[in-house]
């Protein structure tokens, strides 16, 4: 590198210290250090302040409770699963106690480096799905202020660390079975014990982090989401909440606890109110009164919201922060063989092909650009000019869309694979013939408009 060359003035060593603070990840720091002499004697100079202050940036101002959340002693071998139940004797206030929030010189080793890094990503995604769907809806990344964001992920990474302490995983389900009402109030105990330890107004802001990964796993699936299912995928924390966020299904949490939410038979006593028993608790104990169900605790996090008061591009409906847009549309939560038009939803022969053709929809990142080549394959003019993709649009007029175009979508989309479509059918859409004759699906296009009235 040019610095350890001759002809090249030497760098400062405090100029280097300065850069080396900078680096915005672990890697950099790395490699800075590996390619350079100079850089790597000035970091063994300092190795704790630089490594420090790159933690600093990877993590952010709520790096004491990264690293509390890194570093405390889960009750097990391998660090995170399957503690022995022998935790259930654990003394609460010594949980509670374990392993501080450290503040001032902290020192951080290259395991430490390491887990920061790995769930700064995490944290990340997280912070991500909160500010869409609580702050501004049109942008993916977050848009947080700086304020909003320490005070999200302080909270955030205090849910982690209850969460890991007391995670769904910890016992099987013929041990939650035999769970006795004295041991269940013990874990409770615990439970309440940890999150006493924090100061009114930060519980409060945990408190709002909770209640957005509710919403967001209930959001998932409206119609099946159970209560109880809910109070144990909870309990897989924020990594289990980003994953059933992306895959907009349980079933990419934890399989283990899944299945103990769908095949326990009996009430999963030890999950119900997960976080609202030691909450009630705390707020008893305080003499504080609780926050009201159904009041938005994002007040607790966030200064201002953006667009709240914002109305559907077409039909004035309000809608705020539920507005489907770009950025959002993967929360339409439906199943794109419902908007096939007229008779084609009803055909067995279409819907399985065209099943076969959006089977990759349910994933968050795939349904969102599905929809804008809906929107790009709509024609103009046409009867859905002033309908465009960066609008903003309640759910039934976006579902009133979709449902009127996405066979032309289909049309394009099979053309494209190289399709010769055949004559069309003159009740295109409406045929009824198709819902029971598959040759006929064949043997006409159906994928147009009909040119006489469906008999
Ligand atoms: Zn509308
Ligand atoms: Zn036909």
């Amino acid at each position: 590198m040019a610095m350890d060359s001759p002809s090249a003035p030497p760098l400062d060593g405090d100029i280097v210290d300065r850069i080396l603070t900078f680096c915005p990840t672990f890697a950099t720091l790395q490699s800075a250090i590996l390619v350079s002499k100079a850089f790597h004697s000035v970091f063994q100079s300092h190795p704790k302040s630089i490594t420090r202050a790159v933690a600093y940036n990877v993590v952010g101002p709520a790096l004491p409770q990264a690293l509390r959340f890194a570093r405390y002693p889960y009750y097990d071998e391998d660090g995170y699963r399957r503690p022995s139940v022998e935790a259930v004797d654990l003394d609460p206030a010594t949980m509670a106690a374990a392993c501080p929030e450290e503040h001032g010189a902290i020192v951080i080793t290259a395991k430490d480096a390491d887990k920061l890094e790995g769930n700064s990503k995490v944290m990340d995604a997280l912070e991500n799905i909160y500010s869409l769907t609580q702050k501004d809806r049109t942008s993916s990344t977050s848009v947080l202020t700086p304020e909003e964001s320490w005070r999200f992920r302080r909270a955030a990474y205090r849910i982690m660390l209850y969460c890991n302490i007391f995670p769904g995983t910890r016992y099987s389900l013929d041990e939650l079975a035999d769970l006795r009402k004295a041991e269940v109030k013990k874990i409770q105990r615990q439970r309440t014990a940890v999150l006493n330890k924090y100061p009114t107004d930060e519980l409060l802001q945990m408190y709002a982090v909770a209640c957005f990964m509710r919403g967001v796993l209930e959001a998932i699936d409206k119609k099946t989401a159970d209560e109880e299912e809910i109070n144990i995928l909870l309990a897989t924390g924020p990594e289990g909440v980003v994953h059933a966020w992306e895959s907009r299904s349980y079933e990419a949490v934890d399989d283990e606890l899944y299945w103990l939410g769908v095949e326990s038979d009996t009430r999963n006593v030890l999950y119900i109110g997960y976080f609202d028993v030691p909450f009630t608790n705390v707020w008893t104990a305080r003499k504080v009164k609780p926050p009201k169900d159904g009041e938005p605790a994002t007040k607790y996090i966030l200064d201002t919201i953006v667009g709240a008061d914002d109305t559907c591009s077409q039909c004035d409906a309000p809608g705020g922060l539920e507005l489907l847009t770009e950025a959002n549309w993967h929360r339409l939560n439906v199943e794109p063989t419902k908007f096939l038009k007229g008779q084609l939803k009803k055909s067995p022969t279409v819907t399985a092909s065209f099943s076969a053709a959006t089977k990759h929809l349910h994933k968050s990142d795939e349904l969102g650009p599905w929809i804008a080549e809906v929107f790009d394959a709509k024609q103009t003019p046409g009867a859905w000019d002033g309908w465009e993709r960066d609008m903003s649009y309640c759910e039934r007029c976006l579902t009133k869309f979709l449902e009127d175009q996405v066979w032309v979508w289909y049309l394009d989309y099979r053309v494209q694979k190289g399709w010769v479509p055949p004559e069309n059918c003159r009740s295109g859409y409406n045929c009824k013939t198709i819902v029971r004759s598959r040759s006929h699906v064949f043997e006409k296009n159906h994928l147009c408009a009909p040119t006489t009235k469906a008999k």
